[in-house]
């Protein structure tokens, strides 16, 4: 399967393993993954969030209950949220997940916007699991392209070294474990250049009650919510 499928192959695998209740896709775009993640019977809120509103609306209409999901409505209730607003700014609505994704995202911020993410998403957002992945520049001469980056609107991208001191500092000041792996193996015999998509699993190492914490933290809301269904 193509690269993007088992990127969100991995993330529902993720669910399947550590069963969240509420998940927060960050950079969530056309909200592909969200709509696998809606048929995760153990999800009861799922929230995108982009800075780009517009590709956040392309298909956001998927999201929708269908007729049959009234005809035969679930035991489980599920809410589904898109925020328009940036993963540098903290928001109330955004307290209280379990997990967090951050597929292919991290490389397509600015420098400043960077430094601010580590403390939105593991100091203010602190859910128990956070997944991140991005391309892992090593695999690059393997690709067919004879471009810089593998997109245009990447600001960078790093190799596994650079990726691993980034997220193990991350990790170490928010009290997390984090574990590497990835997706698109390398062909037999050059293993050395690691997996075509770099991710890091990180799991928060304290235990929080989230109630308690979320009055602990006001903040004035900054994303503008621009979809909202309840199955
Ligand atoms: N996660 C999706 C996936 O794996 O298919 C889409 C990844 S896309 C390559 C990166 C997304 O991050 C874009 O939709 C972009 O608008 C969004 N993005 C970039 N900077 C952002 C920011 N500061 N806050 C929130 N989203 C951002």
């Amino acid at each position: 399967p193509p690269l993007y499928k088992q990127r969100y192959q991995f993330v529902k695998d993720l669910v399947e393993k550590y069963k969240p209740k509420k998940v927060a896709d960050l950079g969530c775009a056309d909200c592909s993954l969200l709509w696998m993640l809606k048929f995760c019977s153990c999800i009861e809120v799922l929230a995108g969030v982009d800075i780009c509103a517009n590709v956040m609306k392309e298909k956001m209409h998927t999201l929708s209950p269908l007729p049959v999901d009234y005809l035969q409505p679930s035991e489980r209730s599920l809410t589904v949220t898109l925020h328009h607003g940036s993963v540098a700014h903290k928001d109330p609505c955004m307290l209280g997940f379990d997990l967090v994704t951050c597929i292919e995202l991290i490389e397509h911020l600015e420098e400043s916007e960077l430094k601010k993410f580590p403390e939105v998403v593991f100091g203010f957002m602190a859910p128990s699991i956070v997944v991140i992945s991005t391309p892992n520049s090593e695999f690059n001469p393997l690709l067919p392209r004879v471009m810089l980056y593998r997109h245009p609107d990447h600001k960078f991208e790093w190799s596994q070294a650079q990726f691993q001191s980034w997220a193990l500092e991350t990790a170490r000041c928010y009290n997390y474990s984090v574990e590497f792996t990835g997706v698109g193996h390398p062909p037999a015999g050059m293993e050395k250049v690691g997996f075509c998509t770099q991710i890091g699993v990180f799991v928060r190492k304290y235990p929080q009650t989230g109630e308690s914490l979320q009055s602990e933290k006001p903040t004035e809301a900054v994303y503008k919510t621009v979809f909202k269904a309840v199955y």
